[in-house]
């Protein structure tokens, strides 16, 4: 199995990461299952949502909340905030980022789903605020794989949602740089810059590990899960 994740995430009790396009087309959540078994996680622990690029995050604080959303239809959400061990939640993504944010004291964990729309919305700083509210001292944040500025080029009303300093103009056209506005956001929010980690992986440009819906224009998605031990 190929995952892409962060060892300051092993260090706080979580498992997770995001997997690449090897591991298959992850939209199935049956397909999930076995990557859950090989990691020694109940796949039933794992919770789902329906990602609708809003900025609304589903917050867990009791099993018996977890078990609620295991046991009833997925809900419209695009991010998780847990506040227990023993359960994670996934997201999917095919150029979207998947972002980690936890408590590098083991405390409360957040894993969201940022497209341009919920980057635009703030969805980044709203999720290290309420993980800040949550009980999380000192947060550490991870942008799993996702579309870089080399790939990610906007017309004028998308470029117009997000303020300059991440644009980057190239040959007459413009380019988001959605990780460096995510990184903003954090900051802004009190993460120390030294506590972010952003590795630089465009899943439009490397066809060989990553789906990517601008390139490829097909529902294949990469899993992005956590999950406190
Ligand atoms: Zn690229």
């Amino acid at each position: 199995m190929k995952i892409y994740t962060d060892p300051r995430l092993l260090a706080a009790g979580i498992v997770g990461g995001t997997l690449s396009r090897h591991n298959g087309n992850m939209c199935d959540t049956d397909a999930q299952t076995p990557v859950y078994k090989e990691l020694d996680i109940p796949p039933q622990h794992i919770l789902h949502l329906h990602q609708t690029h809003s900025t609304h995050i589903l917050t867990i604080n009791t099993p018996l909340q977890a078990q609620q959303i295991a046991d009833t239809p997925v809900q419209d959400a695009d991010g998780w905030l847990f506040t227990l061990s023993g359960w994670g939640g996934a997201i999917l993504t095919a150029d979207c980022v998947p972002l980690f944010l936890w408590d590098s004291n083991g405390g409360p964990f957040s894993l969201t789903h940022c497209g341009w729309r919920g980057v635009a919305a703030k969805l980044p700083f709203q999720a290290a605020v309420a993980l800040k509210k949550a009980g999380a001292e000192t947060i550490c944040a991870w942008l799993g794989p996702h579309i870089q500025s080399c790939c990610f080029e906007v017309q004028a009303d998308v470029a117009e949602q997000f303020p300059s300093s991440c644009h980057r103009p190239k040959n007459g056209k413009i380019f988001i740089d959605l990780t460096a506005e995510i990184i903003r956001q954090l900051t802004q929010a009190g993460i120390s810059e030294t506590d972010i980690k952003a590795p630089y992986y465009c899943t439009c440009g490397d066809k060989e590990n990553f789906f990517s819906w601008r390139r490829d224009h097909i529902r294949q998605n990469l899993l992005s899960f956590m999950y406190k031990l």
